[in-house]
């Protein structure tokens, strides 16, 4: 008698989401199966329900927001154990023989995987995942916390502590958001002077309750001008999806400062690039990063108090938390938990 398991998948393209039953799955050689507690909803899960990536296959369970205990090991699983506490993020695994994984940087593996993209993710209760995707969470963070940590997470954390910034620096914070609202407490909690921007003044005061030394209202005041007066950005990381937007940002930098873009907006930018030769300044993207990184995303949170904002919604309840996510009312990320 095989138990079951329960999952949210799309099955095709622009579909509506499909509670389902099947049996649970063994992990083989090199994966874990995964007892889901939590999963974040993240943005790019419409790659999955829009059909948005360029090769889906269908049925697919997206999801790579995942915070859960190890449930089973397959063959050759090292050093991972039964019962561990791990998460799981975009991140799903990478080859090891490529010109990239030779060098070691596996997030740029030409073969590398996502999670919830090229294999079920974390919309149900049990997923297999490749053990090298795994992240141990520390004890002091639940579940749905460590979530939305594997992807938004690790994602702002990951693009500030390598964007050359050093104490002290002033780093701005673009978008008050799901990805914005993380950034500020990391860049206040690596020691930058941390600058946030948002258009009106109604995050003000949470911006400053997370950390933002200054506030910047993109509706009332010049934004350029006001990061000049702190002696221009060493790094600004855009996270509002508004190409117009983070393209003007090029002038608030600082000489050889980096305007860093870990989401894609659906426009082209459109840089002024007498302004980048003149300050000898840069735009750069940043793509997440390895299972390592993910850890280090959990543990520095952990140690520093940083917090994501989260609404929590049952897996049943997978279509009304996914609206919510992507209404813009959410505040200011949604997390399935399983029962
Ligand atoms: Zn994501
Ligand atoms: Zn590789």
């Amino acid at each position: 008698m095989s138990r079951k398991m329960k999952a949210a998948q799309i099955s095709k393209a622009g579909g509506d989401w499909e509670l389902i039953e099947r049996a649970i799955p063994e992990p083989g050689a090199g994966q874990v199966r995964v007892k889901v507690e939590a999963c974040g909803i993240c943005h790019s899960d419409a790659l999955v329900k829009e059909g948005l990536w360029p090769g889906l296959q269908y049925p697919r369970v997206p999801g790579h927001e995942i915070a859960g205990r190890i449930d089973a090991l397959g063959d050759n699983v090292t050093p991972w154990q039964k019962g561990q506490r791990v998460g799981v993020g975009w991140h799903g695994g990478h080859c090891f023989v490529c010109e990239q994984c030779r060098r070691g940087d596996f997030a740029m593996c030409v073969n590398r995987k996502v999670t919830g993209i090229d294999f079920d993710g974390g919309y149900a209760d049990h997923v297999i995942v490749p053990a090298a995707t795994l992240a141990a969470i520390p004890d002091e963070l639940p579940a749905e916390e460590a979530g939305p940590f594997m992807c938004a997470g690790v994602t702002v954390f990951n693009a500030l502590r390598n964007s050359g910034a050093r104490a002290g620096d002033v780093v701005a914070v673009h978008g008050i958001g799901g990805l914005g609202h993380l950034g500020v407490q990391y860049a206040r909690q690596m020691g930058f002077e941390t600058v946030a921007i948002n258009r009106g003044n109604d995050k003000e005061p949470l911006a400053r309750q997370l950390g933002a030394h200054h506030y910047i209202d993109a509706t009332a005041m010049d934004v350029v001008a006001e990061l000049q007066k702190l002696g221009g950005a060493s790094v600004i990381l855009a996270t509002a999806p508004n190409a117009a937007a983070i393209s003007a940002l090029v002038d608030g930098l600082s000489p050889d400062g980096k305007l860093l873009v870990p989401a894609a907006p659906a426009e082209p930018l459109t840089i002024n690039v007498f302004s980048l030769i003149m300050k000898r300044s840069s735009v750069a993207g940043w793509y997440s990063g390895t299972a390592k990184d993910s850890q280090d995303t959990l543990e520095f949170s952990a140690l520093s108090g940083v917090h994501p904002m989260i609404e929590k919604y049952s897996l049943d309840q997978v279509a009304e938390g996914y609206e919510q996510m992507h209404s813009g009312r959410v505040r200011f990320r949604v997390v399935l938990t399983m029962a």
